[in-house]
C-alpha cells in the first residue's frame, strides 16, 4: 500500500506518521526529516537545501525528486509525507510509479482552520534525535528511540513567525492545488485533523480498511 500525507505545515502529518509506520508496516519518506539529516551531516544537498528551508521556501523540484526518486527504488510500501508538495513533484511521482509498477492508494488530505495551524506550529518544539514534535506547555515524553531518554528540544528556524506565514503562502499557492488533481483522479480522502490525535488515527484506520 502506498499513502500520501497532504496537508498545511503544523496539521498533524508527522504525528500521524509515526503511528501509520508502526500499524501498517509502511516506509516512511519524510522529505523534510530527510532534508534536516542532509542538513545536519553537512551534505552538498544539505548545503543547497538550507537556504530555502530557514526562509520558510520550498526547495527547488528537481532536488526534491532526485531524492525521493532514489529512496521509491528500496521499498515497495511508502507513506510519503510533506510529498508532492507542487503540481511538478505530483507529476513526477506518477511517472516513477508508474515505472516501479507501484500505485497511490490513498492521499489523506489533513483539514485544520489556519488560525489553529499557526497557533500549533509557534508553540512547537522538535527533538533533534528522533524528530518527534511537542507542544512548549506539554509534558515531555519523547520514546521513539533509545536516544531519545534524553530528548533534546529546539524550536525549528521555519517555526518562528516570518517563516511561518511564507511557508502558509507557499502551501496556499503550490500545495494547495494538489487536492483537485488528486480528487480528479479520486484518491483523495479529508480528514478532519482538529480533533484529538486519536480521533484523527481513527478516521483514518476507517479509510485505510476500506
Ligand atoms: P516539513 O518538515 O515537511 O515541514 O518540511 C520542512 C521544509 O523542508 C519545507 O518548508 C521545505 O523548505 C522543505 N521541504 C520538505 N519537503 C519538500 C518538498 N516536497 N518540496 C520542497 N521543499 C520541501
Amino acid at each position: 500500500m502506498n499513502v500520501i500525507l497532504l496537508g498545511p505545515p503544523g496539521s498533524g502529518k508527522g504525528t500521524q506518521s509515526s503511528y501509520l509506520v508502526k500499524k501498517y508496516k509502511l516506509n516512511h519518506i519524510s522529505t523534510g526529516d530527510i532534508l534536516r539529516t542532509e542538513i545536519s551531516s553537512g551534505t552538498n544537498l544539505g548545503k543547497q537545501a538550507r537556504k530555502y528551508m530557514i526562509e520558510g521556501n520550498l526547495v527547488p523540484d528537481q532536488l526534491i525528486i532526485d531524492m525521493v526518486s532514489k529512496k521509491l527504488k528500496k521499498f515497495d510500501s511508502v507513506l510519503l509525507d510533506g510529498f508532492p508538495r507542487t503540481l511538478s513533484q505530483a507529476e513526477a511521482l506518477d511517472l516513477e510509479f508508474s515505472k516501479l509498477f507501484m500505485k497511490i492508494n490513498h492521499v489523506l488530505y489533513f483539514d485544520v482552520p489556519s488560525d489553529e495551524l499557526i497557533q500549533r506550529l509557534s508553540q512547537r518544539l522538535s527533538c533533534r534525535n528522533c524528530a518527534s514534535t511537542f507542544i512548549k506547555s506539554e509534558k515531555i515524553v519523547c520514546n521513539s528511540k533509545p536516544c531519545c531518554k534524553e530528548p533534546e528540544l529546539y524550536q525549528r528556524e521555519d517555526d518562528k513567525p516570518d517563516a511561518i506565514s511564507i511557508r502558509m503562502k507557499n502551501y496556499t499557492d503550490l500545495t494547495a492545488p494538489l487536492l483537485d488533481f488528486y480528487n480528479n483522479k479520486n484518491l483523495m480522502k479529508k480528514i478532519d485533523a482538529n480533533e484529538s490525535i486519536n480521533q484523527v488515527s481513527n478516521q483514518i484506520d476507517k479509510i485505510m480498511q476500506i
